[in-house]
């Protein structure tokens, strides 16, 4: 047998995906057990994929105590296209959303929104660089709002909510939440949401899935006007069977999420979570010779985002952490320095490998 080489990777996304899953694609890629086809050239129709989908569905409710009245939707075209089908959707005429602009990708879906109709910047902490997420005081709520969009971890900046934004009774205002990298790497509260969405190749696949959970009644706002495929009541009615959907995309997630029950779920992860990120702030803070990015109470779990005293060191430090086999701790272009993503299936030994590397690099250069 031949023993395959993986090294740490700490990138943000498409991300590390658990190597028991991996093997179990790769095991039964040629044919599904009992089927005898490959899960890339059945048809969606067919029994097979439909309880492929019913399983991942069952999961995910199952992982995320969904209650009843939400709808849980497969949908493509990645978070991205959420930024658009969530006012599309959601925001009438003459209403207004609100949105709390914790980081890049939040400001991006405002900008989205503002295409559509009202929208209002709540909260902004751009002028802090994103270090951290807005306090609840700072918000600035608009009285009977569409809804209130918010991302809970900022993927790109390293900052996180540690609470759920406070925006009035569930029922008047939903909240609306980016979860795409934070989705499953701690309980949720889904009957605080109105909607929440999440592209799966950060902490829950392969590319190709988004996954969409939204309040059955909220559905009502999706006009018949819409443009079939960007309509949430279609997707819906059909139970993301509408068109074709990405199979195997569905298929590599439900085995995520059935690994993730076998992990102890959201409050076990979680705790698994918290150890392997407070290791790295840890040493982050250990002695100066690194700068964590993000205020200390908003550090996100996820994303671990620090920098070194040069930008000339930072590419030394990103070229011998490659070397070493810790790859992709490149931080954003827009951000710069390192930013080491942890997510679920990231194993605690890299980052322990990482701590090691951190003190050699320090001990040499500092
Ligand atoms: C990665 C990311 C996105 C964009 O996801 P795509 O699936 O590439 O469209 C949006 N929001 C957050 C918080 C992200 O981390």
């Amino acid at each position: 047998m031949t023993t395959i080489h993986r090294i740490h990777n700490f990138a943000a996304g498409p991300a590390v995906l658990p190597v028991s899953v991996l093997e179990e694609i790769q095991r039964d890629l040629i044919a599904l057990p009992g089927v005898g086809m490959s899960i890339l050239e059945i048809s969606h129709r067919s029994t097979t994929f439909e309880s492929i989908l019913d399983r991942a569905e069952a999961d995910i409710r199952s992982l995320a105590n969904i209650p009843a009245n939400y709808k849980v939707l497969f949908l493509q075209g990645g978070a991205s296209l959420q930024f658009s089908m969530v006012p599309m959707n959601l925001l009438g005429a003459g209403h207004t959303a609100d949105y709390i602009d914790s980081g890049s990708w939040a400001e991006k879906a405002y900008k989205e929104a503002k295409k559509v109709g009202n929208a209002n910047v709540a909260a902004t902490t751009k002028a802090d660089n994103y270090s951290r997420v807005p306090a609840q005081s700072e918000l600035n709520l608009t009285p009977g709002a569409a809804y209130v969009h918010m991302t809970s971890n900022n993927t790109i900046e390293g900052t996180e909510f540690k609470q759920l934004p406070d925006v009035g009774p569930r029922d008047n205002v939903p909240l609306v939440s980016d979860t795409s990298s934070d989705m499953f790497s701690r309980p949720i509260d889904v009957a605080r949401h109105g909607l929440i969405y999440a592209g799966a190749q950060k902490n829950m696949g392969p590319a190709g899935v988004t996954v969409v959970i939204i309040r059955e009644d909220l559905l009502q706002r999706s006009q018949k006007s819409l443009p079939t495929m960007l309509s949430y009541a279609v997707h819906a009615e059909n139970k993301s069977l509408y068109n074709t959907p990405p199979a195997f995309a569905v298929y590599a997630l439900g085995l995520v999420m059935k690994w993730l029950i076998q992990q102890g779920g959201l409050t076990a992860i979680e705790k698994v979570n918290q150890r392997k990120a407070s290791k790295l702030y840890a040493e982050i803070d250990r002695t100066g010779f690194y700068r964590g990015t993000a205020h200390k109470g908003s550090r996100s779990l996820m994303n671990v985002t620090f920098r070194l005293s040069s930008e000339d060191l930072e590419k030394q430090f990103v070229k011998e952490a490659t070397a070493a086999g810790l790859d992709g701790l490149k931080g954003h272009r827009s951000v710069g320095g390192m930013r080491a993503s942890i997510y679920n299936a990231f194993p605690e030994d890299g980052v322990d490998a990482l701590v090691s590397f951190m003190r050699e690099f320090e001990r040499t250069r500092g």
